[in-house]
């Protein structure tokens, strides 16, 4: 369906807990952290519910995400599930890859398209700066694991933080030199701990690549349903992508809504503007009601975000980023 703004929403990003066995800087605080209770997060039984109502409305594609997706049990079942669901196309999830590696096959079999791998660094003590964890290891073996079965795409994600890996983007990139992946910075946007750190912009890490890596050509065909601008540099393999969505504002485009692990449609990245489906879904609301209740909703996504505004707005995001999804 169309937002009101004439913007065709196809795209759902599902967190599917909120719960990490990371807790890197620009995302969770170390501690401290009010997680949401269990009996408050959507079961498979509700999610699955959400999809098949939300399929007829016109969403054809499909994130997992988190806090960690796969700290949750039985996904692969989910996912099975989901792609049972008439209408909806592709299925893909976005982890930080320490679980990933064990259950790579059984995801890949219950019919996961792509894989999108949050890795910010390269040397191991970084990565404990970054993730206040040591499980380097296990990340860059849930990547190799991933490009051993074949995935359609496969996909490695870094948030540059000025001093403290921003040093390192043009080795990260040349992990798409080496492999047949698709390598995407994106800028670090200010919520929740994002605010606490400097982001840097693409347009200082796209200079940084040329110098290391000469001029690359812009890379015009689709690789995936996301915001990412593409170039190829001479000799890769995959492409680099590029995600400023503080710096090149890019919600005329956006066809995406999210749906929170507690059952929260959200229409926007930085408002909290959305509905709860939990309450009138385990209230026993009829299908239809519940279906026009949400197509309600989509219509009035917000038109853009602020991120560069004051922010003063009440309405403005409040929550950590492993509540939201990314
Ligand atoms: N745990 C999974 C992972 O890390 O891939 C999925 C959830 S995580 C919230 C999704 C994405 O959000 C990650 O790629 C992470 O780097 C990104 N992210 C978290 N906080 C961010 C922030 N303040 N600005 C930009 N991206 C952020
Ligand atoms: Fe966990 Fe992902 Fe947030 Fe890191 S970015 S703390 S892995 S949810």
């Amino acid at each position: 369906m169309n937002d009101r703004s004439g913007r065709k929403i196809e795209y759902l990003r599902i967190s599917v807990t909120d719960r990490c066995n990371l807790r890197c800087i620009y995302c969770m605080p170390k501690e401290g952290i009010d997680w949401v209770p269990h009996e408050d997060v959507l079961s498979f039984e509700e999610l699955v519910h959400l999809i098949r109502l939300l399929a007829p409305l016109g969403i054809r594609r499909l994130r997992l995400t988190g806090g960690e997706p796969l700290v949750r049990a039985g996904l692969p079942g989910l996912i099975a599930r989901l792609h049972d669901v008439e209408g909806i196309e592709e299925i893909n999830l976005t982890t930080n890859g320490i679980l990933f590696g064990p259950m790579a096959r059984d995801l890949k079999d219950a019919g996961l398209h792509g894989v999108n791998f949050s890795l910010d660094t390269l040397k191991p003590e970084v990565y404990a700066r970054i993730t206040r964890t040591d499980r380097f290891a296990a990340a860059r073996a849930g990547i190799e694991q991933a490009l051993a079965l074949g995935f359609a795409r496969v996909k490695i994600n870094c948030v540059p933080v000025q001093g403290v890996n921003d040093g390192e983007v043009a080795d990260i990139a040349a992990l798409s030199k080496d492999a047949p992946l698709e390598v995407r910075f994106i800028e670090m946007m200010p919520i929740g701990q994002g605010k606490n750190y400097t982001p840097v912009t693409m347009e200082q890490v796209y200079q940084k690549l040329v110098s290391v890596w000469g001029e690359a050509t812009p890379y015009d065909g689709k690789l995936g349903n996301g915001p990412a601008a593409y170039c190829a540099f001479p000799g890769f393999q995959g492409r680099i992508g590029f995600i400023s969505a503080v710096t090149h504002q890019f919600c005329s485009q956006c066809n995406r809504i999210r749906l929170t692990a507690e059952g929260y449609l959200k229409l926007c990245l930085h408002y909290s503007a959305g509905i709860d489906l939990r309450a009138p879904l385990r209230s026993g609301m009829d299908d239809k009601t519940l279906s026009a209740l949400m197509a309600q909703t989509i219509l009035d996504k917000p038109t853009r975000h602020q991120f560069s505004g004051n922010g003063s707005a009440q309405d403005l995001e409040q929550h950590n980023m492993n509540a939201i999804g990314g």
